[in-house]
């Protein structure tokens, strides 16, 4: 912290209130899952840029491919007119992610950040059903412009904002209550009762796993529950995969594994490939009401991200192999996780493929073991609405031995605040 408090990051830089506080150093250059400070420590990255980098910093296939785009001049920037590199992702997109999974969805650009995803499908789903209010959890992370922000569950992140944009209702996410049955008894009276002051919804907004809010992942059944009732009353289910798609939690999409088909997915963060800002929303055909520059935006068509990202569907997602290995390496991750938590009481275990987490009674501990595991060259973050869970969102592309040493470091930095 003097370090950076000292220098021009201080002076200058309002966002050193963050992650330069938490990681007091200045990074420099990064390989895999490996990013290395100007004094010359390397850091074994378990935070992957937020999830960007789902397979490691510059990817050796995607920085070649990005070369190559480059030297023979392709174009950067174009809006959202017609290029070779964005026809060659929408193919990518058609032939690794859409046709195998035999889903018809339309693609659109909305911007380069995940929120951007987020008000295109708010927007898009008002727009369709003609209604005004969206449904989200507690807990839930959409983004940070005001349509998003509405729909994010966390009072400290909203309240200095004002009054919401869209007239949000938070309903409990999944555990609330406990069972799935009680939380959709009490969700579906809400949405029939005439006397319940809730105006029909046009949309439900989800996370599969909760990445912000805490790491909280929803049951396969209760997600089931949630998209039936959403079919049978008309109401559009959105998943948010910005932070759980791109095969973090094994499968590319994160509601893959629950068996259901939302009428609208919102993808960034790891479409890119290479850390570059690209954001998607996916919606069913038969929703695309779009007139002519009805929605738009400078930045909607980032031709090297289409470059990058297009080598990412074509090199991991050609075939489930990547898949399994995600999952048998979360199984790995989470076994480590499980053995550190059995030694201490109030430490606890969660997750789903390879986005894990350490829950701790006492929530300074999370931080403190953020800290400690920092001194020793790993990269963790805290999540919750208590920052009183650590959160492991490392490269998919990890290895096993990566991930033994980043276990080691976590169980030593838990002995030592625990002790
Ligand atoms: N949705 C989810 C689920 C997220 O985790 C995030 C970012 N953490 C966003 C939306 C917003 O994305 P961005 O920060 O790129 O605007």
């Amino acid at each position: 912290i003097d370090k950076i408090d000292t220098d021009i990051f201080a002076k200058r830089e309002s966002e050193v209130r963050s992650y330069s506080r938490g990681w007091p150093t200045v990074f420099d250059t990064a390989k895999g899952s490996w990013m290395r400070g100007e004094d010359g420590r390397e850091y074994l990255d378990f935070f992957a840029g937020a999830g960007t980098l789902n397979y490691g910093h510059n990817n050796p296939v995607f920085k070649q491919a990005l070369l190559d785009y480059i030297e023979r001049d392709g174009v950067t920037h174009a809006l959202d007119m017609g290029t070779v590199a964005k026809r060659a992702f929408l193919e990518s997109i058609d032939r690794n992610l859409l046709e195998p999974r035999g889903l018809d969805y339309k693609v659109m650009f909305p911007g380069p950040t995940g929120t951007n995803a987020v008000e295109a499908a708010l927007k898009l789903a008002r727009k369709v059903t003609g209604r005004e209010s969206v449904v989200s959890f507690t807990n839930a992370f959409h983004g940070m412009t005001l349509g998003s922000l509405s729909v994010t569950g966390n009072s400290m992140k909203r309240n200095g904002a004002g009054i919401p944009l869209v007239h949000a209702t938070p309903m409990p996410f999944d555990n609330y209550f406990g069972g799935v049955a009680e939380d959709f008894q009490w969700f579906s009276r809400v949405l029939d009762d005439s006397g319940s002051g809730l105006n029909k919804p046009a949309a439900v907004i989800v996370e599969t796993v909760q990445g912000e809010g805490g790491i909280n992942v929803a049951r396969p059944e209760w997600l089931r529950a949630l998209s039936e009732l959403c079919a049978e009353r008309d109401i559009l289910l959105i998943v948010d995969d910005v932070q759980m798609g791109c095969g973090r939690t094994g499968q590319f999409f994160s509601f893959e594994a629950a068996g259901i088909t939302p009428d609208i997915v919102t993808l960034s963060k790891s479409i890119g490939g290479y850390g570059l800002p690209l954001a998607l929303t996916m919606f069913k055909s038969e929703l695309d009401v779009w007139t002519p520059g009805e929605h738009n935006g400078t930045f909607r068509g980032n031709n090297p991200a289409f470059v990058t990202a297009t080598a990412a569907l074509d090199n991991y997602w050609a075939d489930d192999a990547f898949e399994k290995e995600t999952l048998r390496k979360g199984t790995l991750v989470r076994e480590g996780l499980d053995t550190i938590a059995d030694s201490y009481p109030g430490v606890s275990t969660r997750g789903r493929g390879l986005v894990q987490a350490l829950a701790f009674e006492q929530a300074e501990n999370a931080s403190q073991v953020c800290a400690a595991a920092f001194e020793s060259g790993l990269l963790l973050e805290t999540s919750g609405p208590e920052s009183e869970v650590v959160k492991l969102l490392p490269p998919l592309t990890t290895t096993d031995d990566e991930f033994r040493q980043g276990l080691s470091i976590i169980a030593e930095s838990v002995a030592k605040v625990m002790a």
